[in-house]
């Protein structure tokens, strides 16, 4: 299969070509649909599975249809016309390495649409990410002490409606001690909101932190 038969918008799919991705992995290929058609999802996935893809897809083919997006797009021409105000979606992420490496594919995959993101992780100055954050960004890659730190500190991003969560490396950020962070940014959700969780192994603290964030998720092993 390709990627245009994946039900992905225009602007992704011209990424997608840009990016020479001509075929979906078989992560991609099992992930994309499911989370497309709105369900929670729990796959196990090594990196170099093109793992990153699959979540980021539809994430921002969900933001893009999602209203306030929608907004910005039509008064391009004009004035700004601001939507409901907040973050919509998070990608929650144990390291700074691994978060510069999926806001990079978020740069490029995002590239010819509408929805804005930022990467929140350790490394950069907290006050200039904090005026970045004030425009609060549809999409947010982050690290969670990071971006704990701007939710309780410098009070710069809102997230009281999260419509998209994403844990990837679910087991790394357990491992490390972020169970709290996570369950923090689970709380922000909305209701209805959708849940990813990726990881390389599953094990009881996975499954803990899977059966908290997830509603009948299809099982993904790729
Ligand atoms: P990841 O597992 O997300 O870290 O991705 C590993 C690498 O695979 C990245 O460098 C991507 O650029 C590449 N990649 C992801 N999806 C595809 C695809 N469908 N076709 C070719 N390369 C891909």
């Amino acid at each position: 299969i390709h990627f245009a038969d994946l039900r992905l918008s225009k602007p992704l799919l011209r990424a997608c070509s840009e990016l020479k991705f001509e075929c979906p992995t078989p992560v991609q290929r099992d992930v994309i649909p499911s989370a497309l058609g709105g369900s929670d999802v729990l796959a196990t996935a090594e990196t170099g599975s093109g793992k990153t893809a699959s979540f980021l897809l539809p994430m921002l083919e969900r933001l893009c249809q999602s209203s306030s997006v929608r907004a910005r797009r039509r008064d391009a021409a004009g004035r700004l016309i601001l939507g409901p105000v907040g973050t919509k979606a998070v990608v929650l992420i144990p390291t700074r390495e691994l978060a510069v490496q999926c806001h990079s594919m978020l740069q490029r995959l995002a590239k010819y649409t509408m929805v804005t993101h930022q990467l929140v992780a350790g490394g950069y100055i907290a006050h200039d990410q904090a005026a970045s954050l004030r425009h609060q960004p549809d999409l947010v890659v982050a690290t969670p002490g990071r971006l704990l730190d701007h939710l309780m500190n410098t009070q710069s991003v809102h997230m009281e409606l999260l419509e998209i969560v994403v844990f990837d490396e679910a087991d790394r950020l357990l491992e490390m001690g972020f169970r709290q962070e996570c369950l923090e940014v689970l709380k922000r959700c909305a209701k209805g909101c959708q849940t990813m969780l990726f990881s390389a192994t599953l094990n009881a603290s996975v499954e803990d932190l899977a059966a908290l964030a997830l509603v009948k998720p299809q099982r993904i092993h790729a």
